[in-house]
Order: structure tokens, then C-alpha cells, then sequence
């Protein structure tokens, strides 16, 4: 199916297919410059094999695995922000071969003035902005945390991780004071939290707190947090035999320290073997359907993630007479359809 709202705005949203036959990841946005000329910008996907057509761009809105820079990096036509080429050359130990831009910097691509926006969601993530020929404004923001500095916009390309508004789950607010009382409790204390992103909240929010002793992590989480953050204090080593002080590790690695530690998951799932804090990287589902109120468009194409969470948002929302799309609901080319 294709939208007839994004065909009227000037916007054709298409899936492609790699060579076994299945759907690539996320989507590819195509469109008309200033000037006339057709463009096509790819949204968080893997490469297309050289042999083939090659987007004007692939926009990799942040360094998560999910979001498929690991392989879009290798691409010369790779945009994303410094902070997350960085991320993506620590985690994947290769060299980012692509364009970058300061988050919150405008640029021209191939002839399209390209808007910046943060999203809060990891370091570096970022929210692209452009219009087309006929001033249809275009906005893909992947993962948000933080909504407030996006501009409105006719077309919105979004993400739905928590956003099920019938699942209890996609309610929450960040627990702050479990938090600051897990921080200030005797002894050493530790929490699990994903290398990248989670982590480097966990160290501002502790930071924030006014903690200023060691806060220990591996070596690449380290290596991590010390270029995305810029005042991220001392960060140590992981040694367990340390009676006091701040330990961060992956919640899978939890179970590795010694037993003296109290140890939490920082995290909005429930199915940890350790008590979790309310801690999200992302919009629960009121706020992202404030945000959709908020900046307004005339259609919402819901890319992420993958399962069923877009579907159920895009249908929430049309339930309340806010048009909208879900990634499963378009089209799709070969990719050696498209010229
Ligand atoms: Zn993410």
C-alpha cells in the first residue's frame, strides 16, 4: 500500500528488499529537490551493494545496532552526527567513512538544506529536517527522549518503541529519587545499564546528583563515555575489590561482580532477576503522542521498531484522527528498481 498523503506531499516512502528476498531495514524516503531532481534519502539502513543504485544518503540517526549504522558507516554517502560516527568507530572498531555535522548544525546535501535536531535519546542522536520542491517539511527523528527542540513538520518519520498505549509497560516516568537513594546508600553500588547510551545517562544523572567519587566501568565502556561526555569526572577501572563506589556494567555482566555490591537494572523492563529503576532512553506513549500533537504534520510513517509497536501507535493514532502510517503498511522496490 501506498500512502496517498505522502504521494499528495510530494513523498514516497518505500522498503527494499536485499538479495535474499527479505525487507532491509527501516525505510527510504523519495522526493524532488529545489531544483527538480529526484532524490532519495535512506533512513537508518544497511547499505545497498555498490553494484546497485546508491541513495543519496543514508541518514543513521543514532549509534544503537537496531538502527543499522554498523553497516551504513562503510558508505561515503553515510551523514550522521560527529558524536555518533565516534560512537560507531569504538563500537564496531572500524573507521566511519561518511559525512558528519555538529549536532544542531545546517548544511546542503546534493542540493537539500538539511536541519539538525537533538533528540536526548543517546549522545549524538539526531533529528534530520528538510523540505522538498513543493515545501512539504520532512522530519525523521528516530529514537526521542526529549521532543522539545523539534520544529513542526507536514511529514513525520518516527519511532514507536514504547508506544502501545493499551500496554501498562509503555506508561512510566523516569524514577529519579530511586536513583539518587540507590546512590546513596553505604558501600559500592552497581548498575546495569547498556554501554551505549544507557550508560552515559547513568553518569550524567549521577553526576547531576553531585557524586564526584569513581565510577567504574570496562575498558570500551570507559573509552565510550569519555567522548561522548564532556564532563564525565573520574572514571576507574573495573576493580571488585573496592568496599565503596560506583560500578557500571552491562545487565547481563551483574551477576560477574561479588556479592557485597547492591545491584540494580537500570531499565523500564521488569524481567531482570535484580530490582530495576525506572530509567528510559526514550518517550513512553503519551509522550510520544504529545509529541505527534505537538509538531503537528499532516502524516506520521511510524519506522521503528521492528514487531508490532509501530502498527499499534500508527493505529492508536488514527483512532484519535491523527493520520498515520506504519512501516509494514508500504511498499517496496528491488533495489535495482530504483533509478
Ligand atoms: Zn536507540
Amino acid at each position: 500500500m501506498i500512502s496517498k498523503k505522502l504521494i499528495d506531499l510530494g513523498v514516497l516512502a518505500l522498503r527494499q528488499r536485499n538479495s535474499r528476498g527479505n525487507f532491509k531495514p527501516h525505510v527510504s524516503l523519495r522526493f524532488r529537490d529545489d531544483a527538480g531532481g529526484l532524490r532519495m534519502f535512506s533512513v537508518d539502513t544497511t547499505r545497498t551493494p555498490n553494484k546497485y543504485p546508491q541513495p543519496d544518503a543514508y541518514l543513521i540517526t543514532h549509534a544503537h545496532s537496531d538502527h543499522h549504522g554498523k553497516s551504513a558507516m562503510l558508505s561515503e554517502r553515510a551523514l550522521c552526527s560527529e558524536k555518533t560516527a565516534k560512537a560507531l568507530e569504538i563500537r564496531h572498531d572500524r573507521e566511519y567513512k561518511g559525512q558528519t555535522f555538529k549536532l544542531g548544525e545546517e548544511f546542503e546535501l546534493e542540493g537539500v538544506r538539511i536541519k539538525t535536531f537533538p533528540t536526548e535519546h543517546t549522545a549524538g542522536a539526531t533529528a534530520f529536517y528538510w523540505e522538498n520542491d513543493v515545501g512539504t517539511k520532512i522530519l525523521v527523528t528516530g529514537d526521542v527522549k526529549d521532543a522539545s527542540q523539534l520544529p513542526p513538520c507536514d511529514v513525520l518519520v518516527t519511532e514507536a518503541n514504547y508506544g502501545d498505549p493499551e500496554d501498562p509497560t509503555c506508561h512510566f516516568t523516569d524514577d529519579l529519587d530511586s536513583l539518587k537513594s540507590a546512590l546513596l546508600e553505604n558501600g559500592a553500588v552497581a548498575f546495569g545499564a547498556y554501554e551505549f547510551g544507557k550508560t552515559q545517562r547513568a553518569v550524567e544523572l549521577l553526576r547531576g546528583f553531585g557524586y564526584d567519587g569513581a565510577i567504574r566501568m570496562d575498558t570500551r565502556a570507559r573509552v565510550l563515555t569519555r567522548s561522548m561526555l564532556e564532563a564525565a569526572g573520574e572514571l576507574a577501572e573495573l576493580d571488585c575489590t573496592q568496599e565503596e563506589g560506583v560500578f557500571i556494567v552491562p545487565p547481563r555482566d551483574l551477576n560477574r561482580l561479588p556479592w557485597h555490591l547492591k545491584k540494580y537494572v537500570l531499565s523500564c523492563r521488569m524481567d531482570y532477576p535484580y530490582p530495576t529503576i525506572r530509567i528510559s532512553d526514550h518517550l513512553d506513549a503519551p509522550g510520544l503522542e504529545e509529541m505527534v500533537r505537538k509538531l503537528d504534520p499532516e502524516v506520521t510513517l511510524v519506522y521503528h521498531p521492528g514487531g508490532n509497536r509501530p502498527a499499534k501507535f500508527s493505529k492508536h493514532l488514527n483512532s484519535i484522527g491523527i493520520d498515520s502510517i506504519s512501516i509494514d503498511m508500504i511498499g517496496n522496490v528491488l533495489s535495482n528498481e530504483f533509478v
